[in-house]
């Protein structure tokens, strides 16, 4: 564990959070008091007081404070083993706990590719030495991600949270049915990167009025979503348990919608710079690339709506760093991804809670509780705790960030409410 970056404490054995505002399963309630002991919640008393006068417990006033289980991302590049110039595992999980999050999930996007158990052991040897918070890795659902052989799911699973080619798109329908027959055998998550390499053309940027006005290759819609189409009728027929990752479009919105109504086993995210940006916000700067791109205004208001509406189950990141020279090249030549860790919260409770869209328990339920549930990460009553300070006014500084990645659409943005601590294996850490 590196997490003695962050000043921290140890917590006592016995203890009561007092007064905090409190998101639980069934929704928010004020002033609730929380009893801790040896790590596990003992007691959450709603509206009332526990009485801790007699008892030789300590107690710690969380007024005011939304106090919440740990955020946790199930979409994050930590770069590591094979990318270290862009990130560590310990400098991704410290922009993790930064930003709020006690579990992130990794993607496979790394040298070598977690496609064996000798490849995810490397990783994880790593995640056991440097990570300040849980990480689970993703194993890739083909061999090097390169989709032509499936991996061997079976001796996997135990170590992997699911399984994802993330960065391209199964370009094959029958290895994407093979891999959704032997997932659903084994009951395990096909986590999807849905993108139709023959649709790309050379595009970077949404296939939009930026995109025409200024010359650029456009990415259209047609190659998320026609993949996303493809996968819901692939897991229909197997009765897979899929996940499509980052999604950008409102047709990819409907799909999904009318699948869930269906009774498809899909679940689905977005990332907060889709639900906030549109393509006439871009600038020629590297940190406004990333892939899927930023849609138009009418994708951005679909999802938005997804949200909203429960078809879109959950908000990560895609936390993506590169180098600084990487993003330094525009729209076009720069590399695709932007860190999102460290901004995720503050973003989605200005841009979605304060402008009265969505209620703070959804947000808590789509950065917290849906992740978590959706990938079987819930630890019943473990004490992890992510407090935010609802009212702090901050303005978003990339040079402050403990992520080696600085490249964010939301760089000088103000933004209200800030994760203020963390409660993680029985310490409390200073954000
Ligand atoms: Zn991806």
């Amino acid at each position: 564990m590196s997490n003695h970056q962050l000043p921290c404490e140890k917590m006592p054995r016995h203890y009561v959070l007092r007064g905090c505002q409190w998101v639980d399963k069934e929704g928010a309630s004020v002033n609730t008091d929380i009893e801790v002991l040896d790590n596990r919640i003992v007691r959450i008393e709603r509206g009332g007081k526990i009485d801790t006068a007699d008892l030789s417990m300590d107690i710690y006033n969380t007024d005011n404070q939304l106090v919440t289980y740990g955020l946790c991302d199930v979409h994050v590049h930590l770069r590591q083993p094979g990318f270290e110039a862009k990130e560590t595992i310990a400098t991704g999980t410290l922009a993790a706990m930064k930003g709020g999050y006690t579990a992130v999930c990794a993607m496979p996007n790394l040298n070598p590719t977690p496609d064996s158990v000798e490849h995810i052991e490397e990783e994880l040897d790593i995640i056991r030495k440097d990570a300040s918070i849980k990480v689970y890795p993703y194993a890739s659902i083909t061999d090097g991600r390169k989709g032509h052989r499936l991996v061997d799911m079976n001796r996997l699973k135990q170590y992997a949270v699911a399984f994802s080619d993330d960065g391209s798109g199964v370009q094959s329908e029958s290895m994407m049915r093979e891999a959704m027959e032997e997932a659903t055998r084994l009951g395990v998550i096909i986590a999807a990167h849905c993108e139709v390499n023959d649709l790309l053309r050379g595009g970077y940027i949404h296939d939009g009025n930026y995109c025409r006005r200024n010359g650029h290759k456009a990415i259209c819609s047609q190659s998320e979503w026609e993949q996303i189409e493809r996968d819901l009728r692939l897991a229909e027929e197997t009765g897979c348990r899929y996940h499509v990752c980052h999604i950008s479009t409102k047709e990819s919105v409907r799909l999904i919608r009318d699948a869930k109504a269906r009774g498809v086993k899909v679940t689905c995210e977005t990332g907060p710079h889709y639900l906030v940006f549109c393509d006439e916000d871009l600038k020629d700067e590297g940190r406004f690339k990333m892939n899927p791109p930023i849609r138009s205004a009418e994708d951005r208001d679909a999802l938005i709506e997804g949200i909203a509406d429960g078809t879109i189950d959950c908000i990560a990141t895609d936390h993506a760093p590169h180098t600084a020279d990487e993003k330094s090249r525009g729209l076009k030549g720069s590399a695709m991804g932007v860190v999102g860790l460290e901004t995720a919260f503050g973003v989605c409770y200005t841009h979605l809670v304060k402008k009265g869209i969505i209620s703070i328990e959804k947000l808590v339920a789509l950065m917290s509780l849906n992740p978590r549930r959706i990938f079987g990460l819930d630890v019943e009553g473990e004490a992890n705790f992510s407090i935010f300070n609802l009212n702090s006014e901050w303005t978003v500084d990339p040079e402050k960030f403990a992520s080696m990645g600085k490249s964010t659409p939301f760089e000088g943005m103000h933004l209200y409410g800030q994760p203020t601590q963390l409660i993680y294996e029985g310490k409390i850490f200073n954000l």
